[in-house]
């Protein structure tokens, strides 16, 4: 599977997610990610490697011995690491590529916004909304 950032400038390729994929509702990944919640799985570093751009790459430790890396041009986020934890987190939302699975947990459901609204209630069009100008 491939990936990138809003500009393209910063590619990778994940060979496998190595864990369920997982909505995270924290304030930090809602400030981070400028939404509601940030889309995330556990990659092993040896099925993840960029292809380019990876000298655009800026980080931001959020909290102690966490570091949020993202596009120094476009601000895509695009992986966390943890020291001394073994695996990397992917911003899933980056693939290009459908990842074949589906979110199983949402964590941080205690930071969660009371206003995130969707499904059914929330009525959808394929592109923009009638009228948009
Ligand atoms: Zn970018
Ligand atoms: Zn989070």
């Amino acid at each position: 599977m491939k990936g990138s950032c809003l500009c393209g400038q910063i590619q990778y390729e994940v060979q496998a997610l190595a864990s369920a994929i997982q909505h995270c509702s924290c304030r930090s990944c809602r400030k981070a990610h400028a939404a509601a919640f940030n889309t995330a799985a556990a990659v092993k570093p040896e099925h993840f490697k960029w292809l380019s751009g990876e000298h655009l790459l800026k980080s931001f430790e959020s909290s102690p011995g966490k570091h949020r890396y993202f596009c120094g041009n476009c601000g895509t986020h695009l992986l966390k690491k943890t020291d001394g934890r073994e695996t990397f987190t992917l911003r899933v939302a980056t693939l290009d590529d459908d990842p074949g699975q589906v979110p199983a947990l949402q964590i941080w459901a205690s930071h969660a916004v009371p206003w995130l609204g969707h499904g059914p209630a929330v009525v959808a069009y394929e592109e923009w909304e009638p009228g948009h100008e």
